[in-house]
């Protein structure tokens, strides 16, 4: 009963977060392998996608089939970047065409394949999704790389945010089955489907009083970069 009250509480309190919960995995996608040749940009898909996981690095969302070659530094301003390795990241359509081919210092954002980007934007104030005990240069660094996105625009019309949204209402489904039987079959089941329904934040964020749910979803979800968690699977704050 003690537990059903809690949940109760915890359940408000994420259901009124649904729409100021928007994060990004920080990720590593590793060295070039030894053996992949780039002689288009697409060729490295299959490896970067198994590094890294079907997601879209910018929004999260799961991709089994339109997941795309995102050029962090654009290809159209600097075509010798076009094959490099390191230029690359993994986005939805959305994401990618919002960020279109605006050329970008990369000093100036927070990138999910360079920084601590769950620590950024884990705290939120009045809407903006950006950690509050950021300095001021770095929170506009977190707001540009928002906008780099679009992430500080989602709304009803979005199809990123909709899918926000019906992430959340599942991850608290399972939230409150786990309440009711937190055994290991439910705790499996519950890292199952975070892996096929994409999101990693949310889950992260739903099940953040819950250290072993948490390194299990660091360790599941492929290319997340662990040096930016503690022990406990908490985000580690920023230096
Ligand atoms: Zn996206």
């Amino acid at each position: 009963m003690r537990h059903s009250l809690k949940w109760n509480a915890q359940r408000q309190e994420l259901i009124n977060d649904t729409e100021r919960n928007i994060l990004m995995r920080p990720v590593n996608r590793g060295q070039q392998p030894d053996g992949l040749v780039i002689r288009k940009y697409r060729d490295a898909l299959p490896v970067l996608s198994e590094r890294l996981g079907r997601y879209c690095s910018y929004c999260e969302a799961r991709l089994p089939l339109s997941l795309a070659i995102e050029h962090i530094m654009p290809k159209s301003k600097h075509p010798e970047l076009e094959l490099v390795w390191e230029n690359f990241l993994l986005a939805c359509h959305i994401c990618n065409s919002i960020k279109g081919t605006n050329d970008i210092k990369v000093s100036d954002f927070f990138l999910p394949d360079k920084d601590n980007t769950f620590t950024i934007f884990e705290y939120f104030q009045a809407g903006i999704i950006i950690n509050d005990s950021l300095n001021s240069q770095d929170r506009e660094k977190a707001e540009r790389t928002l906008q780099l996105v679009g992430l500080n625009r989602l709304n009803g019309e979005d199809n990123r945010f909709i899918d926000f949204v019906e992430t959340w209402n599942l991850v608290l489904r399972y939230k409150e089955k786990w309440y009711k039987n937190p055994s290991t079959d439910i705790i499996e089941s519950i890292v199952d489907l975070a892996k096929e329904s994409g999101h990693f934040s949310i889950w992260m964020t739903v099940f953040a009083d819950n250290p072993d749910i948490k390194k299990r979803l660091i360790n599941a979800f492929p290319g997340t970069e662990k040096k930016w968690f503690d022990e406990e699977g908490r985000p580690k704050p920023l230096q």
